[in-house]
């Protein structure tokens, strides 16, 4: 019998609760702050964004969550997702070590986005919300809710970083394929558009002043709610699908992990496969590492500082309790543009303060060595994001072998490549480049800060 390469899961096995870490945490999270009061935000702050369901799933404590059975019905059009053991992988690394994968690329979108952006718009027009209005970087995120508002036919409104506008156009045809308005940020639409279009008409835009005009249309619209794609406690929760799914894969394999990985922007694909194994480890069950994996040109985790800061450009988003390189922080032109934000969430921020969990920043041609070499053996051509774990799959394979122990390794794949092929087009033409932050960059971009300290 050749060793077993793919497990996969029922349709009946799809999870049927959200876990939240927050009930097993040791030290909850501080609580966001009000922008401008600075005193704890309470549901009523935070109506004109969000539908009261998902402000009650922010803050509450309890443990299990279910997931409504019109959101399970919608999820089997692409979960349960499968699992694979890397094995042509191993073969190529020469490893002793055991490598499995979870995929999230067949979602529709074709990332773990639509896991959230499903029940979000579900919630919405529930407490019929006529329209989202949100942000895009690359354009990962607007397709998910793109694709999830029309299930549900709530009009979606996207401004998406002009760069990212003007330079992946393909990404913009999909929103505009499921039924989605996109404009180019920054734009003349609002007030935080036109206040930087003033400064600088050429503006090329960045993540934090699209949540700036999105944040603005919701707040200014009665029929209109805001939608965020990660960072946010309820959007982590919802991502736990992933590591459920993945805990009864690898009990089929007959193996558990004793290392987790995930690529990390905001926490989201990272929260959603380590969470369930880290309930194991809190609650005193098995020991795991949870490496999250970021950019070395956005290192928040690695070389950021704990305090509060704004989750925007201008302001207007509560103060979360966060790791952050500050908010004005612009990272590098990287191509792993899911990965560009100044910022981690509440929750895995204190899990990295409590060391219960770890992180690791890895460079841009790293990733796409590792990339290319997954791409030759395993067959999928990951997102730039998703090559960030790949590369430190390979760097934990590789540092068992030096030690002459054997691990067993599992990392999201968090997405498919399938619009990225420009960045491997420069890889594979030696014109990819790595964008290292100098330490006095980082010292300026803290030192603009007057948040709160912890
Ligand atoms: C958005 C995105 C990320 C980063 O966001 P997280 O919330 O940290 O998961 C990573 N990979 C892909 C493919 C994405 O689309």
């Amino acid at each position: 019998m050749p060793q077993q390469r793919k497990f996969t899961l029922k349709e009946s096995d799809i999870p049927t609760h959200w876990y939240n870490i927050m009930a097993d945490m040791p030290n909850k999270p501080l609580p966001p702050l009000h922008p401008g009061t600075k005193q704890p935000v309470g549901p009523e702050d935070l109506a004109p964004l969000f539908p009261m369901e998902l402000i009650k799933q922010e803050v509450t404590s309890e443990k299990w969550v279910e997931i409504p059975e019109e959101v399970r019905r919608l999820y089997s059009i692409w979960r349960p997702t499968p699992l694979y053991r890397a094995l042509e992988l191993e073969k190529a690394l020469g490893t002793k070590s055991k490598i499995y994968y979870k995929y999230e690329g067949v979602s529709p979108a074709g990332s773990h986005k639509p896991n959230t952006a499903v029940p979000q718009a579900y919630y919405n027009m529930k407490e019929g919300i006529k329209k989202i209005a949100t942000e895009t970087g690359a354009g990962q995120w607007g397709s998910a809710l793109s694709f999830a508002c029309k299930l549900f036919n709530i009009e979606c409104e996207v401004f998406m970083v002009k760069v990212s506008y003007e330079g992946k156009p393909y990404r913009k045809i999909m929103m505009n394929t499921w039924g989605a308005t996109v404009h180019a940020s920054p734009s003349n639409l609002t007030n935080a558009g036109r206040t930087i279009l003033e400064k600088d008409p050429n503006s090329p835009g960045s993540l934090g002043i699209a949540i700036s005009e999105a944040v603005e249309v919701a707040a200014t619209h009665d029929d209109t709610k805001y939608s965020l794609g990660s960072v946010l406690n309820h959007v982590l929760m919802h991502q736990t699908i992933i590591g459920q799914e993945a805990l009864k894969q690898m009990e089929i394999a007959g193996d558990y992990p004793d290392i987790v990985i995930a690529p990390f922007g905001g926490g989201s694909n990272f929260a959603g496969i380590a969470f369930p194994f880290l309930e194991n480890k809190l609650t005193g069950g098995k020991n795991i590492r949870a490496i999250a994996v970021e950019p070395t040109s956005c290192p928040k985790l690695t070389r950021g500082v704990f305090r509060y800061d704004f989750g925007d450009t201008v302001g207007m988003t509560p103060l979360i309790p966060m790791y952050t390189l500050g908010h004005n922080f612009i990272p590098s032109p990287i191509h792993a543009g899911g990965l560009r934000y100044h910022g981690a969430g509440a929750i895995v921020s204190q899990l990295l303060k409590d060391k219960i969990i770890e992180a690791d920043a890895i460079n841009q041609t790293e990733c796409f060595d590792a990339g290319i070499l997954f791409a030759q053996t395993e067959g999928i051509i990951a997102a730039p994001e998703a090559t960030h774990a790949i590369a430190e799959a390979v760097r934990q394979a590789r540092q068992a072998d030096e030690e002459g122990v054997s691990k067993t390794i599992l990392f999201n794949l968090c997405g498919h490549g399938h619009f990225d092929l420009s960045a491997y087009e420069q890889y594979l033409e030696g014109k990819l480049v790595n964008f290292e932050v100098t330490q006095e960059e980082i010292n300026e971009s803290l030192a603009e800060l007057n948040t709160p300290v912890i």
